[in-house]
C-alpha cells in the first residue's frame, strides 16, 4: 500500500507497557493523523517474552483507550511492511540515552536500505520517563516494588499475578 497521509507506527515489544511508552504514543499522536502501535510478536533482542502479544495489545488497547487515532496491531514480518501495510509514512521511536542511540543508529540504516521513503522519527523521552523500560519494570516488579505509578491502569496487577504464577 502507498503511503497515504501522516500516519506513523510506533514499533515495540512492550513487554509490558510502560506510561513512557503511553508519552510517546500520545506525543506521536499529536503530530501524526494517525498512530499503529505495532506489538513485535516475537522481538528478535529479547528472551521469551513475560506476556503474550495478545496480552500485550490488550494492555496497550486499554491504556490508548482514550487516544481516537491510535489503533494496536501485532506483527511478525518486517517492520517497514508492517508500515507499508497500515499506509505509515514514518516509524516514530522514543531515545532514552546514549544506548538506545547506538541500537537506534544501526536499525535506522537498515530500515531506510530497505524502504527509504519510510522516514525515522525520534521523539526525545521525556524526563519524567527516561529511566523507564519494560525489563526495568519487570525487575522491580519481581522483587515486589511498588510500580503503580509507572504503568498504564491493570498492567501493575496483571504481572504481580503473572510474577507469583510463574513462581510457583
Ligand atoms: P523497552 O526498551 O522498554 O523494552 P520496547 O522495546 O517496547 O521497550 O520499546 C519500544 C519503543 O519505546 C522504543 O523506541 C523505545 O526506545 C521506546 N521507549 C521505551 N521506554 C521509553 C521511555 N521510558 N521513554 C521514551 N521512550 C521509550
Amino acid at each position: 500500500m502507498a503511503a497515504d497521509g501522516r500516519v506513523a507506527v510506533c514499533p515495540g515489544s512492550y513487554d509490558p507497557v510502560t506510561n513512557g511508552h503511553i508519552d510517546i504514543i500520545e506525543r506521536a499522536a499529536h503530530v501524526f493523523e494517525r498512530v499503529v502501535v505495532g506489538v513485535v510478536n516475537q522481538p528478535v533482542r529479547k528472551a521469551k517474552t513475560l506476556f503474550t502479544a495478545e496480552e500485550r495489545r490488550a494492555f496497550l488497547l486499554q491504556a490508548t483507550d482514550k487516544l481516537g487515532n491510535v489503533e494496536v496491531d501485532v506483527f511478525d514480518t518486517l517492520l517497514v511492511d508492517f508500515a507499508r501495510k497500515h499506509g505509515a509514512m514514518a516509524l516514530v521511536k522514543g531515545l532514552r540515552a546514549i544506548s538506545d542511540f547506538e541500537y537506534e543508529f544501526e536499525m535506522n540504516q537498515l530500515n531506510r536500505k530497505l524502504a527509504s521513503d519510510i522516514e525515522s522519527v525520534y521523539l526525545m523521552a521525556s524526563p519524567e520517563y527516561s529511566f523507564l523500560s519494560s525489563s526495568g519494570i519487570r525487575e522491580l516488579a519481581t522483587f515486589g516494588a511498588d510500580i503503580e505509578d509507572l504503568v498504564p491502569n491493570g498492567v501493575a496487577q496483571a504481572l504481580h499475578d503473572r510474577l507469583s504464577r510463574d513462581g510457583d
